[in-house]
């Protein structure tokens, strides 16, 4: 079949100008990437032939190797995993599945600050394009395991890319770079030299679990003079070496590992560009014998509250590697928690069905979850910079928790920080609310609402503004679910400002006397009536209020009746 041109999407192509004119100054991470895509590709051919006898795929010899050619200026990344089908490589490379990749470049395009625009590129995860950070040219063979037809797609990275059926491909993927010329002034390293491939190897992917193979004697400048060993373009000719360690992180001692390191391991499992902000290990010894190792990223993904989103950890049984994403590890309201779990005891044919029973991987899932949110906690006091990055990007996914989560409802509510009148800028938890609780005030004061305006404006808040009471400001849309099912907070009840009959004067000395209320109940007795009347179609009631100081009405709900914003959730969920 004839070689087809096929224009990139948009995202795709926007996304390519980037990576060419790179915003990102450490070109050296295009390597971690492809062998991060074929290390992926293992797993999964590996994990397909345990399922699938007939697959017909060879899964004698998993490995990755990294073969050089200095003359050509080529690097090729070979994986003989599970490679690509011809629609494959289309879907897969020629289009960004991310919805939110959209909206992440409309904002590096408005952003001026070099430092930002470097985080915002962090956030897309751009896994393949970082070759064209370094290549004029890419070219990938692969075949899919157990296909007969390989594809071969190419492309230069400017808007068109070509794609083509070919007879004879290895089962797997190589991804071959036409480098660009060196300029290390650019940290365009030359990346044909062994000794930078190994250093890169050794810094981004020791830890990786498949064979990193590479020609046993790098190239060094006296072997080019001789004409040996460069000159040797067949690598089945040459002795080859495994670069990497190979080794488990999280089977090796705390000290041994470096920060470094988890990060890097991090950046794999999470296909993330950016530190995470906290790694959490923990190892449970006796008769249930298993080690975690888990990530806070430092930002949200663009999916977090989609179905797109991918969720759970990723399980190995004794060093081996079982599930990706596996849900049962930790409760749908932690799902933005990267990491690895490696149980001793588990069967190495575990299926999810079996999962889902299991008392071992239900013993994991508590324990795992009190150690995530004890982590958290401590940040509150120990880094709360960092617990305040934690509860910006993963805030309403943790409150998503005090929905269902009753056995960890008050270390969630510990952990929760809201707007509050009390300070503008400064979320306020529920224990500083209780501390500053006026003589008397019995319950904590809440509004929710769709947007801060709206809530700061809303003529509920006039009596407490005036009466300096301070008032949570809730606009996340999960506010208004939590809010009905969590009875109270250290015995003090959550009332929402704009529903039923709240007493203001509770405890106050000069509070307006009961006869007092009483002649202005009577003085309106037959406004009230009048209106109630006349407003018999979308009111319950019309009554006096204590509320308001400025405006003359306002709409409020029964104390068990559900708020607007739910309502119209409720109507949007067809119910
Ligand atoms: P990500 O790894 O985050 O999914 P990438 O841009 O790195 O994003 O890769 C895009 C997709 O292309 C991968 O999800 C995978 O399906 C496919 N792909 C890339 N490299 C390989 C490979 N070596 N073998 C098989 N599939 C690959
Ligand atoms: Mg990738």
């Amino acid at each position: 079949m004839s070689a087809e041109v096929h224009e990139f999407q948009v995202e795709a192509r926007q996304l390519l100008q980037l990576m060419i004119h790179s915003i990102y100054s450490n070109k050296d991470v295009f390597l971690r990437e492809l062998i991060s895509n074929a290390s992926d590709a293992l797993d999964k051919l590996r994990l397909q032939a345990l399922r699938n006898d007939a697959l017909g795929a060879d899964v004698s010899d998993l490995h990755i190797a990294l073969e050089a050619d200095a003359q050509a200026r080529t690097l090729t990344v070979r994986d003989n995993g599970v490679g690509m089908s011809r629609d494959e490589v289309v879907a897969l490379i020629g289009t960004i599945a991310s919805s939110g990749t959209a909206k992440l470049l409309k904002e590096l395009k408005d952003t001026k600050d070099a430092d930002a625009a470097a985080g915002l590129i962090g956030q897309f995860g751009v896994g393949f394009y970082s070759a064209f950070m370094v290549a004029d040219e890419v070219t990938v063979v692969t075949r899919r395991a157990g296909e007969s037809q390989g594809t071969r797609w190419t492309s230069r990275g400017e808007g068109t890319y070509s794609v083509e059926s070919v007879g004879k491909a290895p089962q797997g993927t190589a991804v071959t770079l036409h480098l660009k010329p060196v300029d290390a002034e650019n940290q365009m390293h030359d990346y044909t030299d062994g000794w930078k491939l190994r250093e890169i190897v050794k810094r981004y992917s020791d830890f990786i679990t498949w064979p990193i193979r590479m020609p046993a004697h790098a190239t060094t400048p006296a072997d080019m003079d001789s004409g040996s060993g460069a000159e040797s373009s067949e690598p089945a000719e040459a002795a080859l070496e495994t670069v990497n360690s190979m080794k488990a992180l999280w089977a090796r001692s705390r000290e041994e590992v470096t920060e470094e390191e988890y990060h890097e391991l991090y950046k794999h499992l999470a296909h993330d560009w950016l530190d995470p902000l906290e790694t959490v290990r923990l190892q449970a010894e006796g008769t249930f014998e298993y080690q975690a190792l888990l990530f806070i990223p430092s930002h949200a993904p663009h999916d977090l509250f989609t179905r797109d989103h991918r969720r759970g950890l990723q399980l190995y049984v004794k060093r081996v590697h079982i599930m990706d994403d596996c849900e049962e590890l930790l409760p749908p309201y932690l799902r933005f928690v990267k990491g690895v779990v490696d149980s001793q005891d588990l069967s190495l044919n575990v299926s999810r069905e079996i999962l889902q029973q299991d008392r071992q991987i239900q013993m994991i899932h508590r324990r795992l979850t009190k150690k995530v949110l004890a982590t958290i906690k401590d940040l509150m006091t120990s880094a709360p910079d960092r617990y305040a990055t934690v509860w910006r990007e993963f805030g309403p996914a943790l409150k998503e928790g005090l929905l269902g989560d009753d056995g960890n409802r008050d270390t969630l509510l510990g952990l929760c920080s809201f707007a509050s009148t009390h300070e503008a800028d400064e979320p306020a938890t529920l224990a500083q609310y209780v501390e500053r609780m006026k003589d008397g005030q019995e319950e904590i004061y809440y509004l929710t609402g769709d947007s801060r305006e709206a809530v700061e404006n809303s003529p509920h808040m006039e009596a407490f503004r005036a009466k300096g009471i301070e008032v949570l400001l809730l606009t996340d849309p999960v506010d208004e679910i939590w809010v009905t099912t969590v009875p109270a907070f250290d015995g003090k009840q959550l009332r929402s400002v704009a529903k039923g009959t709240v007493d203001l004067e509770a405890g106050e000395q000069d509070a307006q006397t009961d006869s007092d209320r009483e002649s202005r109940q009577k003085e309106y007795t037959d406004l009230l009536a009048w209106m109630t009347g006349v407003l018999t179609e979308d009111v319950k009631e019309v009554r006096l209020s204590t509320r308001l100081t400025v405006s003359p009405a306002c709409l409020v709900s029964d104390t068990h009746d559900i708020t607007p914003a739910l309502e119209n959730m409720y109507r949007a969920m067809g119910q």
